[in-house]
């Protein structure tokens, strides 16, 4: 791999005499990680089902594990949510929880679902993402790991903070950044990198905190990630935010160089905010109608056994959602994912949402669960055969939802979302 000439120069000078062993991670294959979504199974279950063998742990991630080569990504447990495939490196800044969490650059979602994982359902999660086109995965990915208890937005972070003034309890700004930890795994990286990146990265950065500092209540965490080695961005960057920011003290700051540690690079720094305010932010606006609840309950008892608890909002559109205790009114912000989406109803009858599969757990009353092989037919959009009587069933891999389908004669018509579906 081509690296950069002015970068070399930049890390020989910053490393020192640790500059060839670090010049040296290059020629091993980047580091591999998945982490256990424990929001669906712990990571002793899944060390004993997983599709291929797991490598040591993360010892910065309870949850993660180094892995190999192998295909994790094709197999059926994931489609099922039990595990992120993430960096390991990637691991080190979402270990914390809150009350009122915003993620504020969260696309594609690993830091989120980690976040998810780590508050067990308990708060209200906020992630955001300001490119449309990826909030959209984001959204996938806060879906498919079963996240019940939070949002997905796309804003700008200044629109953000004209909607959450001092409001939340922790911040996640793992910022877009000149990606120097990643250009093993996107050598595109390497070639778009430049010491001027660097410094417009640094100043979208800046700006980036700002408004971050302006949602955090006081008394809350601001943690700060990237992915890069540049000063500016990382050390520098917070030292110049707590020269602007005094009301903040720094309660760590760690930075993993590949040489040192199996990871591809990562910084991160813990900030509190000592001073400020807390201002209480409009509660959602649920809209409720009973007859689509009693449509939903009708289907929920039927269908998975258990009605769960919450408030139900139904749009004007039919679609219906169980929204989170605590939940703000995130409707000035571009709105993808609230809670856990139930269905739709369009007046007469109740249709389940994927969401909803995703988020119920095992052990649903209809449920048909299928091995391996016919798993991999069902992701596929195929007709599997079933025993089931006519009607919806939670359709699982073991024991593991991966989506509806409805029984109809003996064989399961299938309802796994075309656009997830596997070729
Ligand atoms: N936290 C994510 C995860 O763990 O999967 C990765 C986030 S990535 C490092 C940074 C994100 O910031 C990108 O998705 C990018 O689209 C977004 N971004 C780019 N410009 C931004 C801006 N001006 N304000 C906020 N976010 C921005």
């Amino acid at each position: 791999m081509e690296l950069p000439q002015a970068f070399l120069s930049r890390m020989k000078e910053r490393l020192g005499n640790a500059f060839p062993d670090f010049l040296r991670s290059y020629s091993y294959p980047p580091c591999r990680g998945l982490r256990v979504n424990t929001l669906k199974i712990s990571a002793d279950e899944f060390a004993a089902l997983s599709p291929y063998p797991l490598g040591e742990r993360i010892p910065w991630e309870r949850d993660g594990f180094y892995i190999g080569e192998e295909k994790f990504g094709s197999d059926p447990l994931h489609s099922a949510g039990l595990y992120y495939l993430q960096e390991p490196s990637a691991m080190l800044a979402a270990a914390g929880k809150g009350e009122r969490v915003l993620d504020l650059c969260a696309a594609p979602g690993g830091k989120t679902t980690q976040l998810a994982a780590h508050m067990k359902g308990s708060g209200v999660l906020i992630s955001n993402e300001v490119d449309f086109a990826r909030a959209k995965i984001l959204s996938q990915n806060t879906e498919r790991m079963g996240v019940r208890n939070g949002a997905v937005t796309s804003a700008s972070p200044e629109r953000l903070l004209g909607l959450f003034p001092a409001f939340f309890d922790y911040i996640l700004v793992d910022a877009p950044c000149s990606g120097e930890g990643m250009f093993k795994k996107e050598p595109n990286a390497a070639a778009e990198w430049s010491p001027e990146k660097v410094l417009g990265c640094a100043a979208r950065q800046r700006s980036i905190l700002d408004c971050a500092d302006g949602m955090l209540a006081v008394g809350g965490t601001l943690v700060y990630s990237t992915c890069t080695f540049a000063e500016e961005e990382d050390e520098g960057q917070i030292e110049n935010f707590l020269a602007r920011h005094p009301r903040y003290v720094l309660e760590s700051e760690e930075k993993l160089y590949p040489h040192e540690r199996r990871g591809e690079g990562h910084y991160c720094a813990r900030l509190v905010k000592r001073e400020g305010e807390f201002c209480p932010a409009r509660p959602y606006p649920v809209r409720r109608s009973s007859h689509a609840n009693d449509a939903f309950y009708g289907f929920a008892e039927e269908t998975l056994g258990t009605i769960p608890t919450g408030e139900i909002t139904t749009l004007p559109d039919g679609r219906m959602y169980l929204v989170p205790a605590g939940m703000p009114d995130c409707s000035g912000a571009r709105l993808l994912r609230l809670g856990v989406e139930l269905g739709e109803w369009d007046g007469k009858r109740f249709k389940p949402a994927h969401a909803l599969a995703m988020a119920c757990g095992a052990g649903a009353k209809r449920s048909v669960r299928l091995g391996r092989a016919e798993a991999e037919r069902y992701l596929r959009g195929e007709m599997v055969g079933t025993d089931e009587g006519d009607g919806w069933c939670v359709v699982c891999v073991g024991e593991f939802p991966l989506g509806f389908g409805k029984c109809v004669d003996g064989t399961i018509k299938n309802h796994y979302p075309k656009g997830l579906r596997n070729r």
